[in-house]
């Protein structure tokens, strides 16, 4: 069995559903299983920035798939979740990127692990910090020590989800 972590994002519609969805649809998916959920964080979009505020997630699976049958997976749920693609980096449903599996590096024209942008954005790193804070990149580098480097976390704020603001008689937590 291989450990991964996956980032999920979604910025249109209800977004809190639409990563609970998928989060539920790698639950289902045979040869997977999620052994971590991270909080679900508000996030300001990065990149391209007239667009609506993403809600970004990571979660750790467990898993007998090779990257490349996990990838497969990760599309069909997109698809699944009524995924469009109109623009790069632009608005989505909902986004799963592969961002650590195992301890491998791939370099391939579909499949770059670690994800490329890890390293850059807070949205990834703060979240994947709270479920694997000492979890080593190939390079030997912790998530902790980067999201450190990284120092900027502006613009990724918890997210106080549906289900938790019921049972707290409609008072959401302080954050800080
Ligand atoms: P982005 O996430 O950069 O906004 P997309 O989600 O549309 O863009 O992904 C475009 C392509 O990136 C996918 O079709 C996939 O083949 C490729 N890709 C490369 N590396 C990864 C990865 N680590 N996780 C997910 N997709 C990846
Ligand atoms: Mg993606």
């Amino acid at each position: 069995m291989t450990c991964a972590y996956v980032g999920l994002g979604s910025n249109v519609g209800d977004r809190e559903k639409y990563i609970e969805n998928a989060i539920e649809k790698l639950r289902d998916a045979d040869g997977v299983d999620v052994t971590r959920v991270s909080s679900f964080y508000e996030t300001d979009p990065v990149g391209v920035e007239d667009q609506a505020d993403f809600l970004n997630a990571v979660v750790e699976v467990d898993t007998a798939l090779t990257p490349q049958e996990f990838l497969s997976v990760t599309k069909m749920i997109e698809t699944e979740l009524e995924r469009t693609r109109e623009r790069h980096w632009g608005p989505r449903t909902i986004d799963l990127d592969i961002l650590l599996y195992d301890d491998l590096t791939i370099t391939e024209p579909h499949l770059n692990v670690p994800h490329p942008e890890v390293k850059n954005r807070a949205f990834v790193l703060v979240p994947l910090a709270e479920i694997a804070p000492r979890k080593q990149l190939p390079s030997g580098e912790r998530v902790a020590d980067l999201l450190q480097e990284l120092g900027e976390t502006r613009g990724v704020n918890i997210y106080v989800r549906s289900a938790d603001k019921s049972n707290e008689t409609g008072k959401a937590e302080p954050n800080e």
